[in-house]
């Protein structure tokens, strides 16, 4: 018996929903820029990052840690680097940093904390097993772009800055970066922020953007930029995302949020 996510159908559905995302980053793309492409597969199995890989994706990124590390362990042998993007709860730092090469929902100082914790007893854990230090974890401070109302309080209704979506608001981002740049084990890479529902992403990416230009000044290297879903990656590309997280676009619809 086949499952429906096995076997040559799922693979050609796959290939032509990847190729035709492929298609609007490399239209979408300034000239020059060369964006990493990572492939959300939370809900989806194993065997789909199996023939992801085998499509030549080498990035992927998940949103729980058990699911998550349950899947990393079964795809060890296919050499991807693993990005968790969801709400990051401390006490799941340990297990996070034994499969994540970065973090992308990195939203206050006590998380900071726990991972660089968790990375000292990661490289611990590492060397008592005689195996060589991983590098270290790439951070993405998560960013709120709900409209400056929104985020004061002073629009109650705020319609179109909608819920909250996670992240620190920006007046916190100076802080949170010094924080994770001081902290051994761990690297800043730069922003992430999903673009607020109901509201326009050209308008949030870029001041996303701005945010990335200011933390440059002080901060060079931490030169990242994670925005851009299925919906929105060419407004991303358009505000100079350096990482797109793609879901549903290539996998097809999840299954109902549980
Ligand atoms: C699920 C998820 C994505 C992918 O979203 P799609 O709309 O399915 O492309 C990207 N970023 C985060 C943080 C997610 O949770």
């Amino acid at each position: 018996m086949t499952s429906p996510n096995t076997g040559p159908a799922r693979a050609a559905e796959l290939a032509g929903r990847l190729e035709r995302v492929r298609n609007r980053i490399r239209a979408a793309a300034p000239a020059g820029s060369a964006p990493t492409l990572i492939v959300v597969t939370k809900y989806f199995p194993a065997g789909d990052v199996e023939l992801l890989a085998g499509l030549g994706v080498t990035d992927v990124g998940e949103n729980k840690d058990q699911e998550a590390a349950a899947k990393a362990a079964e795809c060890a042998r296919l050499g991807l680097s693993w990005h968790f993007v969801g709400q990051l709860q401390s006490n799941k730092a340990k297990s996070v940093v034994r499969y994540a090469r970065a973090v992308h929902s990195v939203d206050r100082a006590s998380l900071v904390g726990a991972l660089a914790k968790a990375m000292a007893g990661e490289q611990q854990r590492l060397a008592a097993a005689g195996l060589p230090p991983r590098q270290d974890l790439e951070c993405f401070l998560q960013v709120d772009l709900r409209s400056p109302a929104a985020l004061s309080g002073e629009s109650e209704i705020a319609a179109p800055s909608g819920p909250a979506r996670g992240g620190v608001p920006p007046a916190g981002l100076a802080a949170l970066a010094e924080a994770a740049a001081a902290a051994p084990g761990l690297r800043l890479a730069g922003l992430m922020a999903v673009a607020p529902l109901g509201g326009d992403p050209l308008e949030a990416f870029g001041r996303l953007r701005l945010l990335s230009e200011r933390l440059r000044e002080s901060y060079p290297a931490a030169a990242g930029i994670s925005a851009g879903m299925s919906g929105d990656l060419e407004a991303a590309l358009a505000c100079g995302a350096t990482h797109l997280r793609i879901g549903s676009d290539i996998l097809g619809p999840r299954p109902p949020v549980r």
